[in-house]
């Protein structure tokens, strides 16, 4: 979690990663759980 604010259900999150060379949805999926880093709007908009 690359954001400090805690993110309750139904909020609005964003998922910063790198696009992986894979294809697949499978493939994106895992990969967004090991990579991923999720945000809430507020940090979307304020670093990018
Ligand atoms: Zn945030």
């Amino acid at each position: 979690m690359a954001c400090e604010k805690e993110i309750k259900e139904d909020d609005i999150v964003f998922v910063k990663m790198r696009y992986p060379k894979q294809k697949g949805f499978t493939e994106i999926k895992a990969y967004l759980n090991n990579e991923g880093k999720f945000i809430c709007e507020d940090c979307f908009h304020n670093k990018s």
